[in-house]
C-alpha cells in the first residue's frame, strides 16, 4: 500500500452536491481493510510520542477516522457537532459558509487544559471549517492543539487561510481540487 495508490483510490463524484463540485468522496477508500488501517497506521505514526490525549472529530466525516486513531495514540474521542446536537452544555462558534452561517459546537467539559488535542477531518478546502472548530477548542484552553486532514484540496488554499491564524494543519495526502 502506498499514498499514491491511496490517493488514486478517492473517488471524484463531478456536481455533487450541486453542479461545479467536484465531491472527493472517501468511501471508496474507507471500504478497502486494507487502506482503512493503511490511513489509520500512517496518522498514528506522525502524532505518536506527542503526548495526545484527546482526538476530536469534526461531524461528520471526522468521526469516521478520528476514534481509530484516539484508540491507536491511547487517547479519548470527542466530537465536534453541528448546532443543537450535543445532549450537555455546550460551547459554540458561527463562521461563514458559501452560503450563511454555520454553528459547530462541543461539550463544555469534554477538555480541560492538561489536553493535547489532534483535530480531524477527512477534507481541508477552504480552511473555514477546521478554523472555527480550532477557534472552539482553543476556548477550552488546552496546553496543544495539533491539526490534521486526510486530504487537502489543492488550489484553495486551505493551510496557507489556517497558517495565517497561527495553525500548523498537516495532511495525509494532497489533492488537485478539479481532478
Ligand atoms: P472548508 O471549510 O471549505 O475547508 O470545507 C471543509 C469541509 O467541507 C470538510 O468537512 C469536507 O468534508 C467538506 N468538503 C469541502 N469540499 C469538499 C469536496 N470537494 N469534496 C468533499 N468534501 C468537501
Amino acid at each position: 500500500m502506498t499514498l499514491e495508490q491511496l490517493k488514486k483510490d478517492v473517488r471524484n463524484v463531478p456536481d455533487f452536491p450541486k453542479k461545479g463540485i467536484q465531491f472527493k468522496d472517501i468511501t471508496t477508500i474507507i471500504a478497502d481493510p486494507g487502506e482503512l488501517r493503511f490511513m489509520r497506521d500512517r496518522l498514528a505514526a506522525i502524532y505518536r510520542g506527542k503526548g495526545i490525549t484527546k482526538v476530536v472529530g469534526i461531524e461528520s466525516r471526522g468521526f469516521i477516522l478520528a476514534p481509530a486513531l484516539a484508540m491507536e495514540l491511547g487517547a479519548g474521542f470527542v466530537p465536534i457537532r453541528k448546532h443543537n446536537k450535543l445532549p450537555a452544555e455546550t460551547i459554540e462558534v458561527s463562521y461563514e459558509k458559501e452560503y450563511g452561517t454555520d454553528t459547530i459546537q462541543i461539550h463544555k467539559d469534554a477538555l480541560s487544559p492538561d489536553d493535547v488535542v489532534l483535530i480531524h477531518d477527512d477534507i481541508l478546502a477552504t480552511g473555514g471549517s477546521m478554523l472555527a472548530a480550532v477557534e472552539l477548542v482553543r476556548k477550552l484552553g488546552v496546553k496543544k492543539i495539533y491539526v490534521n486532514c486526510l486530504i487537502e484540496l489543492e488550489g484553495l488554499n486551505g493551510k496557507a487561510f489556517l497558517a495565517a491564524h497561527g495553525v500548523d494543519a498537516e495532511c495525509l495526502m494532497g489533492i488537485e481540487v478539479d481532478e
